[in-house]
């Protein structure tokens, strides 16, 4: 069964109503394994493929998590459009904890990350000053305001490396920028999304402001995880309401041909090994295993 809506969160996501879990796949990748099992099932009929980025029970740091095998089991499965959620901390009092947002621009600060399936032979580079999909986005909007809920658009995401949260003054720097959040691995699902060709959007769910703010009063862990769970009700509820139209809907958007004009290695120079690595990605630019 082909899954061409992939949803990456955390494993608390897909115990949701409407969802019915049908079997689990552990793709073998030439990036490694996985962050675990892709669980396969229907959303109120429509395919869906669950991954949950920090492994059952929340085992990798943001830094150790296995993005590149993530990105490509999903996409090895038939995975078309990927919605990503995570939690993230606010750099504006705009938004609140439990305010939802879709982030569409990234900066980059992390350092420790493999974050392209190109090099070891071939080289390309995708474009990326739009780097989610407007037209994904723009489904996940519509729902939202169907619903009601408190989602906007355009937010401007820092992805810092953690594990560690920032410092006050990398806060306020971060903020000075202009920055609305901050979190510590969308940008990377986002660069590899667009080289694996998929349709890449960004539910960010507000948990906390960072440390910019001070004298907020302290908070308990209780209410902590009672935001944090209100955030997953609602991402869910997002989900479940744009999913099932987004089955069988054209992509009117680029992202399906990311690398058509990315690859520089010219095809002679190719080695049979890259090829074979990146077979899935690029045979369908002539770059296949021969
Ligand atoms: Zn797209």
């Amino acid at each position: 069964m082909k899954a061409p809506i992939g949803i990456l969160g955390g494993s608390g996501l897909y115990r949701m109503a409407g969802l019915a879990l049908e079997r689990t796949e552990l793709v073998q990748t030439p990036f490694g394994d996985p962050s675990g099992p892709v669980h396969l099932g229907t959303l109120d009929g429509a395919p869906v493929a669950f991954l949950a980025r920090h492994g059952e029970g929340h085992r990798f740091t943001p830094t150790e998590v296995p993005y590149r095998a993530n990105l490509w089991a999903l996409k090895f499965l038939g995975v078309e459009r990927l919605v990503s959620v995570s939690a993230v901390g606010s750099l504006q009092a705009r938004h609140r904890p439990g305010d939802l947002r879709l982030a569409r621009q990234f900066v980059d600060r992390t350092k420790l990350r493999q974050d392209s399936f190109f090099g070891g032979g071939l080289v390309a580079h995708v474009g990326f000053a739009e780097p989610t999909c407007p037209h994904l986005s723009e489904a996940l909007m519509a729902a939202g305001r169907r619903l009601g809920l408190p989602l906007e658009d355009g937010a401007t995401y820092v992805c810092m490396e953690g594990p560690a949260f920032s410092t006050r003054a990398e806060s306020r720097l971060h903020q000075s920028w202009g920055a609305d959040l901050i979190g510590m691995t969308q940008v990377t699902e986002a660069k590899l999304a667009r080289e694996a060709e998929l349709c890449y959007a960004c539910i960010a769910l507000v948990t906390d402001y960072d440390a910019w703010r001070e004298g907020e009063e302290a908070v308990d862990a209780a209410s902590v995880l009672e935001v944090m769970q209100a955030n997953v009700d609602k991402a869910q509820a997002l989900l479940r309401a744009t999913v099932p139209d987004l089955v069988g809907a054209p992509r009117p958007c680029a992202c399906g041909e990311a690398l058509k004009a990315a690859l520089f290695t010219a095809p002679e120079h190719v080695s049979i090994d890259a090829r074979r690595r990146l077979d899935l990605l690029v045979s369908k630019y002539g770059y296949g295993k021969r």
